[in-house]
């Protein structure tokens, strides 16, 4: 699929304002930097507000950078060049940012912005670095207490962000850092530095998370390659870095003598009461061996060094709970109420897992041609998805919210929510998103509903299982439109999803909504137990018998309803349906999703229980 240009314009640089308005927005800046004592920091506030150069030619790249961004590589650049990195001072380049800028500096943004060479007195040399964690879900899952699930977030997001920022603070400057989040680490350093950065954060990063698996890679390149070559350039990274996560060897019982973590001012002390007893495997992932007795709520249990660490932080940081709080402006109620899965069950003691990703989204990296764009729209992503969760959430449970982020950054999350509602908020996810980027770039959803206290690798599979088969089904058709899957486990079911009942998942996540919207017309008008019934004997009967069997049924009951209702969920008006849907060549029972829909989709209805 092509990418357009509007697109561009829109997902890849900030919208442009008028002329007055750009004076204003400089004045503004101007005023605010001489009061603050970081001046970086205000700059952060314009991370959706274009920058425009004096000498503005055609926009060749069809973007613009953001002004925060222009900024940001402004003083990076004004580092790179400066003689005396030792007592480089941030806050004065920043100031002569704002005052217009050194000519060189701007002349070189202004070739990076518009991928033109730079001139070959200003083509230094630099590293570029790309660092990120991967397997990240195997590391979030290693067991079942969602505060133990927190204490990983937590324990990678601080490294991601916190804890690499602080690195380039202190061996050079805040700027080198391109992007980092959603589990990825971007990096221009002096030439020479890029070896050094590498070893030393993932060093860092296997230091405080023991298992975290992560690689950095780095390659030598010129401000010249920057400008013109940007995407190849990216491409030769991308490849060091797989080869660096392909060579890269892992002990099986790391351990070290970090005793404490700082987290956002909050110090974490990894303690524990070391055990004479060797050799057992530590209770919490059962993987590793035991170190450590730590206090639990069933009592003291052995614990390996790694999830000692994600258990310390866990149980004082619920980061994804300050981060909805903050983001939809409202105070979660049960906050301090969801200390397991079971916390987040329905009525019937079910919830669901949703695990969703990004469709399309080589497509528009490819696209990608500047640093620019690639920070702007990297933050992008990861503000639209989260912003898609939050206000999905809160828009079906509001302040009443019940949930659990185990991931969620870039263009992935999985989240566990209760049940009953879980289809109203993984379309509204869906919907949001594809909406957000104009059905340019879509997203997918697998959802796996369980009783809670099925095991949430389990979950996380089958999960995974159905975003497959969501993310196949969307390369298949022609429509742009987010997809869904879905798997139910109900008691004493096989946990073989490839046998599941005939079903007509995966489907559009607007098809989805569509037949949602017919369901609750159909609620109060025909009862449960008549479709559990069509379910049940289309299970269990012939084509032939069941058609037999669904037109008794309905001149029993005398009921046009059935059939008219399912005529419009599927946009027919075939007066001869007999209770099946022709899907190709074959006959498909409908009962199971409508079932499956009418037991999770709960309504608009106020969810405060
Ligand atoms: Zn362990």
């Amino acid at each position: 699929m092509q990418v357009n240009s509007q697109f561009q314009e829109n997902f890849l640089g900030p919208l442009p304002v008028s002329k007055d308005d750009y004076q204003q927005l400089l004045e503004e800046i101007k005023k605010r930097s001489e009061q603050a004592s970081d001046i970086s920091g205000i700059f952060d506030e314009y991370d959706h507000k274009p920058y425009y150069f004096a000498k503005e030619e055609d926009l060749i790249i069809g973007s613009l950078p953001s002004i925060r961004d222009a900024a940001r590589l402004y003083v990076l650049f004004d580092y790179l060049l400066s003689e005396d990195k030792a007592h480089f001072d941030r806050n004065k380049s920043y100031q002569s940012f704002i005052n217009g800028g050194n000519e060189t500096i701007i002349h070189i943004l202004h070739s990076i912005a518009h991928g033109k060479p730079v001139e070959p007195e200003q083509n230094i040399e630099v590293d570029f670095i790309k660092g990120c964690f991967y397997k990240i879900k195997k590391y979030f899952l290693e067991n079942n207490k969602i505060k133990d699930i927190r204490g990983a977030s937590a324990i990678l997001d601080y490294l991601n962000t916190e804890a690499t920022l602080e690195y380039l603070d202190r061996e050079y400057i805040k700027e080198c850092a391109v992007y980092c989040g959603g589990g990825n680490v971007l990096i221009i350093s002096p030439k020479g530095e890029g070896e050094k950065i590498c070893r030393e954060l993932e060093l860092l990063y296997t230091r405080i998370s023991l298992t975290a698996k992560n690689a950095f890679a780095y390659i030598a390149c010129s401000v010249d390659d920057i400008a013109v070559r940007y995407n190849e350039i990216q491409g030769m990274l991308n490849n060091q870095l797989e080869e660096r996560k392909r060579l890269k060897l892992y002990e099986i019982n790391p351990d070290n003598d970090v005793v404490e973590v700082q987290i956002k001012g909050k110090v974490f002390k990894f303690e524990g009461q070391e055990i004479d007893q060797r050799g057992q495997v530590c209770w919490l992932c059962g993987i590793r061996d035991a170190k450590y007795k730590i206090p639990s709520p069933d009592g003291k249990i052995n614990v390996c060094p790694s999830c000692l660490r994600k258990n310390t932080v866990g149980r004082g940081k619920a980061i994804f709970y300050d981060e909805f709080e903050k983001n939809q402006q409202i105070k979660m109620k049960k906050r301090n109420e969801i200390n397991s899965i079971d916390d987040i069950e329905d009525s019937r003691g079910y919830v669901a897992v949703i695990y969703a990703d990004g469709n399309n989204l080589g497509n528009v990296v490819k696209n990608i041609k500047t640093p620019f764009q690639h920070m702007y729209f990297s933050r992008k992503l990861d503000h639209t998805t989260k912003y898609c969760v939050y206000s999905s959430i809160y828009e079906v449970m509001q302040e009443g919210s019940a949930f659990e982020a185990l991931c969620l950054g870039g263009d992935d999350l999985l989240i566990v929510v209760p049940a009953d509602i879980s289809f109203d908020i993984a379309n509204k996810i869906i919907n949001k998103f594809d909406k957000a980027f104009d059905y340019q770039i879509t997203i997918s959803a697998g959802v796996c509903i369980a009783k809670s206290s099925t095991p949430i690798q389990n979950m996380f599979s089958i999960s995974q299982y159905c975003l497959k088969n969501a993310k196949k089904y969307e390369k298949k058709i022609s429509e742009k439109s987010g997809t869904v899957d879905v798997v139910v486990l109900e008691g004493g079911q096989t946990t073989d999803p490839e046998h599941r009942a005939s079903t007509l998942f995966p489907m559009t996540a607007k098809n989805a909504e569509k037949i949602i919207q017919v369901i609750k017309e159909m609620k109060g008008q025909i009862s449960t137990s008549q479709i559990h019934k069509f379910k049940y004997a289309a299970d269990h009967m012939s084509v032939n018998q069941f058609q037999l069997f669904y037109l008794y049924q309905v001149a029993k009951l005398n009921s046009r309803k059935y059939t008219e209702y399912l005529n419009k969920i599927f946009d027919s008006d075939d007066p001869s349906f007999a209770g099946l849907v022709r899907v190709g060549d074959e006959l498909v029972s409908p009962w199971h999703d409508i079932a499956l829909l009418w037991d999770y989709s709960g309504g608009d209805k106020e969810w405060n229980r």
